[in-house]
């Protein structure tokens, strides 16, 4: 396999200044994973400028919040114009800094778009104040109102598979809650993101509430430190660290963290839609998506038909780049360390006696980071292809005697992020409902994801709290009820208050037992 050209991506994340990265490094170089090339630089931003960035946004963040749902959300609503007027500005851009072929690529814009009109037209209802009423006529007295204020400042912490969608996907809805969002983007994949932000400055004229800074782990680690609320999109082992630091500033977090999703194909399965799915659920993106097919259980039944003709359609997937005519399903890997973890894996299953049936090795032929599409049969659970995320072009196969052995092994599993199940829709259904997992598809994958309106997030190692929905607004805001004298001020001294005397305390005792009891004898006390 030929890594070594390119084996860093922006050399593997390593910081490189003037002087060729030494400690006084003062910007990130990003290079192209299909061949190497250097097509950027950005900053790299320390903990002063981090500083410096929220405490500005910080500082503007009171006068976007008192523009209200619709005052902000006209500026989202440029935004969403503005990407998709440059839809293939941004599609270059996407294939330049990941290696996605341009069908990847370009879905990025489209997505945006779709989310923002979604919360722009749901953010009243989501996080709009709302009127409760009293649970007790007791407490009818009283006006209740709740209402939802957003954190200050939030932080969007970001991976490099989909660089717009897993950082802006975030923001919006944080923008449109009234917070102020600086994002860390990842240092492999900057400069998507790098434009968007001119345009939201320069083109959009929005006002200065949303910010990017850019370097290693220590700069996204620094923004933690700074900022009210932190998203956090990553491995499961960044996540903890994220998480850890954020407690002892009793920070809230949200963390989107790996999968190694399992799909079932029952013996009532339509064979040639689960073989379809399965090939696109495992290598769209390169495979580099947390909700990929990593794993697939197979009845008995149709195992061996399923293998053959997955491997086929594996096999006749067109690997390249720069394809702007949709010429290629699969690109290269945006990480070459990516492909060493891929390949262990594929080593690892193949001594431990699984069937390599296509794919599992690189391109000698070209520069750049490539892994070709590699389908695994006959795994077992011993496997750390089977264990572990690949997150890259590698896909298990196995056999299982029913569903309920199917649901055991796509179960045991650290992860829970997303399950699929393919069968005669009332049994795969059912079968969904016992995955343990954030998000299952029926006779579908990844398909939950272009659904905005359902939750998504992870169990278990795969994450906690969840973006899309009600929740992925409400998370960026902070409730307040407000309990209002509907009568004025009040008397000068209400029952409740001192002093305490036997008559007082009495009838309150009567009155409140009166609500409280659900039969005649306990509501008169006796
Ligand atoms: P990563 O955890 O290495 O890095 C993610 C981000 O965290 C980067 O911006 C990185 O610079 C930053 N970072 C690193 N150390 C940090 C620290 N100590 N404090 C704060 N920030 C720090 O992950 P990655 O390699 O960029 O992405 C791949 C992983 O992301 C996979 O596990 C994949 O499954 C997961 N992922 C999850 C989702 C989801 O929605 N659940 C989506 C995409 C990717």
């Amino acid at each position: 396999m030929n890594t070594s050209a390119t084996s860093t991506g922006v050399s593997s994340g390593q910081a490189h200044g003037g002087n060729g990265g030494s400690p006084a490094a003062t910007q990130i170089e990003v290079r192209k994973p299909s061949d190497g090339t250097l097509i950027g630089t950005v900053p790299l931003d320390d903990k002063e400028a981090v500083q410096a960035a929220v405490a500005r946004v910080r500082s503007n963040q009171p006068a976007w919040e008192a523009l209200g749902i619709k005052g902000r959300r006209k500026y989202l609503f440029q935004l969403r114009d503005w990407l998709l007027d440059h839809e293939d500005e941004i599609a270059d851009l996407m294939q330049a800094e990941t290696g996605k072929v341009r069908a990847d690529a370009s879905s990025e814009t489209t997505y945006l778009a779709d989310l923002i009109n979604y919360y722009g037209k749901k953010a009243k209802k989501f996080i709009g104040e709302e009127k409760v009423s009293a649970h007790s006529p007791l407490m009818s007295v009283k006006k209740l109102r709740v209402q939802h204020r957003p954190y200050e400042v939030a932080g969007v912490i970001s991976p490099w598979n989909f660089p717009l969608i897993l950082s802006l996907g975030d923001a919006i809805p944080a923008l449109i809650a009234g917070c102020a969002v600086v994002i860390k983007p990842s240092e492999l994949t900057p400069l998507g993101l790098q434009r968007v932000l001119k345009a939201w400055k320069e083109e959009i004229g929005a006002p200065d509430v949303l910010e990017v800074v850019n370097g290693l782990g220590e700069t996204g680690s620094a923004l933690v430190d700074e900022v009210d609320f932190v998203q956090f999109t990553g491995s499961d082992r960044t996540g903890k660290k994220v998480m850890a630091q954020a407690a002892e500033t009793l920070t809230p977090v949200s963390l989107e963290l790996g999968g190694n999703d399992a799909m079932i194909v029952l013996d009532s399965a339509k064979l040639d839609r689960a073989v379809n799915a399965a090939a696109w659920g495992s290598f769209l993106n390169t495979g580099q998506v947390c909700m990929s097919v990593e794993r697939i259980y197979v009845a008995d039944a149709l195992y061996e038909e399923f293998v053959e003709k997955l491997t086929k359609e594996v096999n006749e997937l067109r690997q390249g780049e720069d394809d702007t005519d949709y010429g290629a399903e699969v690109g290269a890997m945006t990480f070459a360390p990516q492909i060493d973890i891929c390949t262990d894996h594929i080593e690892d299953a193949r001594k431990k006696g699984a069937r390599i049936l296509t794919g599992g090795e690189g391109r000698e032929d070209r520069p750049g980071q490539w892994l070709r599409p590699t389908v695994i049969a006959d795994a077992s659970p011993e496997m750390e292809v089977v264990k572990e995320e690949s997150f890259g072009p590698v896909v298990a196969v196995m056999k299982v005697r029913d569903a309920n052995e199917a649901v055991e092994r796509a179960n045991a599993s650290r992860h829970g992020l997303t399950g699929y199940v393919f069968g005669k829709r009332s049994e795969a259904e059912a079968v969904a409902r016992r995955l343990e997992v954030g998000a299952a598809c029926v006779n579908d994958v990844l398909i939950n994801f272009l659904n905005p309106a359902v939750p998504m997030g992870g169990w278990k190692d795969s994450g906690i709290g969840f973006r899309r929905g009600a929740y992925g607004i409400k998370k960026f805001v902070r409730s307040e009820s407000l309990v209002i004298n509907r009568f004025g001020q009040g008397p000068g001294r209400d029952p409740f208050f001192f002093p305490y005397t036997p008559e007082r305390r009495a009838l309150l005792n009567r009155i409140f037992r009166f609500f409280g009891a659900r039969d005649l004898r306990r509501k008169l006390g006796k």
